[in-house]
C-alpha cells in the first residue's frame, strides 16, 4: 500500500461485482434477488455513458420476462426493430424478419438508450436488501491473500475504500482493470477494418425519429446511421490504418463522403469542423484463455471483448451473468465456492462466445476485402440469393434473437 492509500472504510460482502454495465448489473440483480449479499462498484458517478449500443435482443427480453421485469421495461422509452432493410444497388434487401420467429412473446429487437436500461436494472436490484451499489468507485487494486482474491480497493471522491468478498467478479468491460490486475492471458483477433465514430445534430426538417440503424454503402467505406431521437450517431467503417489519409484529405472531403451517401445530411455535416469530433474505434475482438482464478471471475467484455460491429456484446454479457448466477448462487449462499464452480461458468459460455466471434471475424474479413477493393460495397450476391430462402431467413432470425444456445434463469 502506498503512503497516500490510507483506507477509510472496509466493507464485507459475499460477492463484489466490479463494473455497472449490462453484465455486472444483471449479475448483481440476479444474486441479490436470491438473497446473496452483493456490492456493485461502478467507476462513473451516473449511468450516462458514451454510446455503446442500445439493443436488447429477444433472448434478453425472455430472460427479463422470466424474472418478471419485461412488462415494466416496455413502459420505458423504446423502439421495436423487426429486421434490417439494407439498401443495395438492386434495391432494398430485407436480411431477416424477426416477426417470423415462433414461440416468443418478443419477436423484435428493442432499441432503448443504454443509460435508461442500466438505470432500470439498478432500480430493480435496489429493491432487494442484499444489494449495495457504489457509484464513483474506481477500482484500482486487488486484494490477494495466499493466492486467492479476497476483494478490491477502490478510489472514491473521499479517498480509498476496501471491499472484501468471497468472490470478486470483473465485469468492467473492454479495457478491464480486473483482467490486467489478474494478469489474464488474452488472444486478440485482428480486424481489417476500423470504425470512425461521430455525431450529427438532428435538424428541424429531418424525418421523424425511429431509433433504428441503417447502413449506406459507398466506394471504400460504409456508413451506419443510427437515429438517436435527439441526434444522429454515425459510424463509418474504413480499412484499418487509413484514418491518417482521410484526415490528410481534409474535413471538406469527409463531409462530401457523408453527403454522397446521405444527401439529406448536406446541412447537418456543416457542424463537423474539427477532427476532435471524431473518434476511431477498434472493432477487433479478443478473449481470455482463462476467465477465472481463485476468488475471481471475469464476465462480459472483460473476459471476451466483443466487436461493436457484431452488435451483440450486450446480449453475451447478460447471458454470461445469467449463467454465472445460475451456477454460483448456491455455492455463494452456502459459503462454499470452489474453483470448479468458476470453471463451469467458462465452460458453459466460452463456446457460444467463440462461435459468434468467429462469425464476426469472418464478416469483418469480407467487409475489409470489399472496402480495400475501392469499389462500391454491396452485400454479396450469394448472400442475397441465400436470404431469399424462407428457411435461411428463419434460421438466421433465430440465431440473432437467441444465439446458439438459449439461456434461462434458474430460480
Ligand atoms: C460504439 C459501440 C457500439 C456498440 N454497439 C452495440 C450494439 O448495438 N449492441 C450490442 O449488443 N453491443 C454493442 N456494443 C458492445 C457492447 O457495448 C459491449 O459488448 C457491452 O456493453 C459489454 O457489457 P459489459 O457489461 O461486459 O461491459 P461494459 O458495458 O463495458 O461495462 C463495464 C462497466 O465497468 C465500469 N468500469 C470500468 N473500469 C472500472 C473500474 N476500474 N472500476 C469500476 N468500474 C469500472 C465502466 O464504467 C462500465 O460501466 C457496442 C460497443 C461500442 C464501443
Amino acid at each position: 500500500m502506498q503512503p497516500d492509500e490510507e483506507v477509510l472504510a472496509v466493507h464485507e460482502t459475499r460477492c463484489c461485482v466490479v463494473g455497472g454495465g449490462p453484465g455486472g448489473l444483471m449479475l448483481a440483480l440476479l444474486l441479490a434477488r436470491r438473497g446473496v449479499p452483493v456490492t456493485l462498484l461502478e467507476a462513473h458517478p451516473t449511468f450516462d455513458r458514451d454510446f455503446r449500443g442500445d439493443t436488447i435482443h429477444p433472448g434478453l427480453l425472455e430472460i427479463l420476462d422470466e424474472i418478471g421485469l419485461a412488462d415494466r421495461l416496455h413502459l420505458l422509452q423504446h423502439v421495436k426493430m423487426y429486421g434490417p432493410t439494407i439498401p443495395s444497388p438492386d434495391g432494398p434487401f430485407l436480411l431477416f424478419d424477426l416477426r417470423r420467429l415462433l414461440k416468443t412473446r418478443f419477436p423484435y429487437i428493442m432499441w432503448m438508450p443504454q443509460p435508461i436500461f442500466l438505470q432500470f436494472l439498478a432500480q430493480e436490484a435496489a429493491k432487494h436488501p442484499s444489494f449495495r451499489l457504489v457509484m464513483g468507485a474506481n477500482v484500482q487494486r486487488m486484494i490477494e491473500e495466499n493466492g486467492t482474491v479476497r476483494g478490491v480497493r477502490y478510489r472514491a471522491a473521499d479517498g480509498w475504500h476496501e471491499v472484501r468478498a468471497m468472490l470478486t467478479v470483473g465485469a468492467d468491460g473492454r479495457f478491464s482493470r480486473m483482467r490486467k490486475l489478474g494478469e489474464f492471458e488474452q488472444i486478440e483477433t485482428s480486424s481489417p477494418i476500423e470504425l470512425l465514430w461521430f455525431r450529427l445534430p438532428r435538424l428541424p426538417g429531418d424525418p421523424e425519429a425511429t431509433g433504428v440503424a441503417s447502413p449506406r454503402f459507398g466506394k471504400g467505406y460504409v456508413l451506419i446511421l443510427i437515429d438517436r431521437a435527439d441526434h444522429w450517431q454515425v459510424g463509418c467503417f474504413i480499412p484499418v490504418g487509413t484514418y491518417p489519409e482521410i484526415r490528410e484529405a481534409g474535413l471538406e472531403a469527409m463531409r462530401q463522403r457523408i453527403v454522397a451517401l446521405e444527401p439529406r445530411f448536406a446541412e447537418n455535416v456543416e457542424t463537423l469542423t474539427d477532427w476532435h469530433q471524431f473518434s476511431l474505434l477498434s472493432v477487433a475482438s479478443a478473449r481470455c484463455t482463462r476467465w477465472f482464478e481463485p476468488g475471481l471471475l471475469l464476465i462480459g467484455d472483460a473476459a471476451h471483448p466483443m466487436t461493436p460491429a457484431a452488435g451483440s456484446g450486450i446480449k453475451y454479457a447478460i447471458e454470461d451473468a445469467v449463467v454465472a448466477a445460475n451456477l454460483l448462487t448456491g455455492p455463494l449462499l452456502a459459503g462454499r465456492l470452489s474453483l470448479r464452480n468458476l470453471a463451469a461458468v467458462q465452460r458453459k459460455r466460452e463456446w457460444p462466445t467463440r462461435i459468434i466471434q468467429a462469425f464476426g471475424a469472418f464478416a469483418m474479413g469480407r467487409l475489409g476485402k470489399a472496402l480495400r477493393s475501392g469499389k462500391t460495397v454491396s452485400p454479396p450476391r450469394f448472400l442475397k440469393l441465400l436470404f431469399r430462402l424462407p428457411l435461411v431467413k428463419r434460421l438466421f432470425a433465430n440465431l440473432i434473437a437467441f444465439g446458439f444456445w438459449r439461456v434461462h434463469v434458474k430460480n
